[in-house]
């Protein structure tokens, strides 16, 4: 059905031009339809110069641009403020409607909202979709009609919802039957490159990570040969047992329909669909945090749990110092230091460390769960608001779902059973490479003898523990004693 003349689609976070709700809709809506992506000077002007995930940006663009124009359009590319640009642009190219996809971060809100108030003014229209997850909003409810806030039955209640209607959820939106309703771009069109942008190239290639659809498409092709192992694998940081695939999520390289096909399909044809199913209920946790943001903004802020906000964390110089310590990947347990380098370097940090790392921090330093959650976006090639505060708020046990209080990982014990060999650790701290597997996880107890034929000198060549697990913990649940005291059934689970 044909309802305007001219359309323009905007692309955010979801760079590819297959099953892509707001092109598919605009497409199959409009007689000609203009693409277009913002560089937003609101986001990178606060970025370092050096971002691997702008260049993976950068890098998506530049491949779907030569998508589309192989369709017969082209990406139109700006670099300013989108919530200008987009107006601008619309007048412009003289749309009667812009299409895009649901954003769920309260910034990204807002910044629709504008954008919409402002086509409005000019006579123009915004059509929004959802397409960066199966099931959003209010389309899980409980059976008193509330959003959930605990994951299980939450998770029972999306395959129900998906069961119920499994084409319709999944189906993709097909862009190339519809393509000659694209634009041809102008010829004079030039996509700026990244020094344009004001950024230099980082590490991202050496380290393997193509952006773009074709990066997306590898990452799959690769995890499909280990999806049927990857129950077994997934915690064992030293493996390659997930899929990667969270940044292509993130930038919607990928499609979140097309994995969950992936997933059904493997569950049904392995002979061990385990695999599968516990993948699976990775992308639904993905879908639980997108829902709790949107009917719990407030956690952007602050703790879910109201009471917790309550607790007070360690300050001034002596929490700043524990938090650099913790930053640069000096506290002396190697488990986390090694983590903490591999989030430095690639941008990537394995779930089991982010769990890990995160639990030490709030924990173990007594440091507040949201100047770990900064760090993280800062650092995260993946960086999602929903997840990464998820994420940290499981882990303080402020959040929904959490868990509780008193459980606090040790982090030689986490490190004994998950890198049982130091594998993990020996990559990422060369100083422990020559460590005997007795003594990796906590080298301050290996004897004088065995540190010297291993070339460590104790606090020279890697630092003592900042603080002593047992005492931090007792610091911890005094912590958190405001909530309610702990009791005699406070366990003590890993
Ligand atoms: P796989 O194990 O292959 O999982 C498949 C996909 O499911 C992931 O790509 C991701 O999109 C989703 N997923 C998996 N686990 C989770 C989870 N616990 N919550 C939500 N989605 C999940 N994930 C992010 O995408 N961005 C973040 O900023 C982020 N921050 C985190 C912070 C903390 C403190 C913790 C504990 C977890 C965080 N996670 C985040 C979740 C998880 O660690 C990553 O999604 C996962 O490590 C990415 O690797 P993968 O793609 O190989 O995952």
């Amino acid at each position: 059905m044909t309802r305007f003349d001219k359309s323009l689609v905007w692309f955010r976070r979801d760079l590819r031009n297959f099953d892509h709700a707001a092109l598919h809709h605009a497409l199959k809506q409009s007689r000609s339809v203009h693409c277009a992506f913002i560089f937003d000077k609101e986001i990178l002007d606060a970025l370092p110069r050096k971002d691997r995930r702008v260049e993976f940006i950068h890098a998506s663009v530049v491949e779907l641009d030569a998508a589309l124009r192989r369709l017969g359009g082209g990406l139109i590319v700006r670099h300013g403020f989108a919530a200008e640009e987009i107006p601008r642009l619309a007048a412009q190219l003289e749309v009667d409607a812009v299409f895009g996809n649901h954003d769920y971060e309260p910034l990204a809100i807002a910044r629709d909202a504008a954008v919409a108030r402002a086509l409005h003014a000019d006579g123009s229209a915004w059509s929004s979709h959802k397409d960066q997850v199966v099931l959003e909003k209010n389309e899980v409810l409980s059976q008193a009609g509330k959003p959930f806030s605990v994951f299980t039955p939450y998770k029972n209640a999306w395959l129900k919802e998906l069961q119920a209607d499994e084409v319709h959820y999944l189906n993709a939106f097909p862009v190339e039957p519809y393509a000659t309703n694209l634009a041809a771009i102008d010829a004079a069109e030039r996509i700026p490159s990244l020094a344009q942008l004001g950024f230099e190239k980082t590490n991202l290639s050496e380290l393997g990570i193509a952006g773009g659809m074709s990066g997306a498409q590898a990452f799959l092709d690769d995890f499909r040969g280990r999806i049927g192992a990857y129950a077994r694998m997934r915690d064992f940081p030293a493996i390659r047992g997930t899929s990667c695939l969270s940044v292509h999520l993130r930038f919607g390289t990928t499609s979140i329909r097309g994995l969950v096909r992936e997933a059904l399909n493997a569950m049904r044809s392995l002979e061990d669909g385990n695999g599968a199913a516990s993948w699976l209920s990775e992308l639904v946790w993905r879908e639980f945090y997108f829902m709790i943001l949107h009917h719990h903004p407030h956690v952007a802020e602050r703790a879910f749990k109201p009471e917790f906000d309550l607790i007070r964390w360690e300050s001034g110089e002596h929490a700043q110092s524990l938090f650099c310590a913790w930053c640069e990947g000096r506290t002396g347990y190697p488990l986390v230091d090694a983590a903490m380098q591999q989030l430095n370097q690639t941008g990537y940090m394995h779930n089991r460390l982010r769990m890990v790392t995160a639990s030490f921090l709030v924990k173990d330093l007594g440091v507040d769960w949201r100047w770990g959650e900064r760090y993280f976006a800062q650092q995260l090639n993946d960086y999602d608001l929903a997840a990464n505060n998820g994420g940290w708020q499981w882990a303080a046990s402020t959040g929904c779902d959490a868990q509780p209080y008193f459980r606090i990982f040790n982090p030689v014990t986490q490190s004994e059973k998950f890198d049982p060999e130091g594998r993990f650790i020996r990559r990422y701290l060369p100083q422990l490479a020559k460590m005997p597997a007795k003594f990796i996880h906590a080298p301050w107890l290996a004897p004088s003898m065995e540190a010297q034929q291993a070339g460590l000198r104790h606090g020279a060549d890697y630092p003592f523990p900042i603080v002593q697990h047992d005492e931090a913990r007792k610091r911890t649940l005094a912590r958190y004693a405001i909530i309610k005291p702990p009791s005699h059934s406070a366990h003590h689970k890993e």
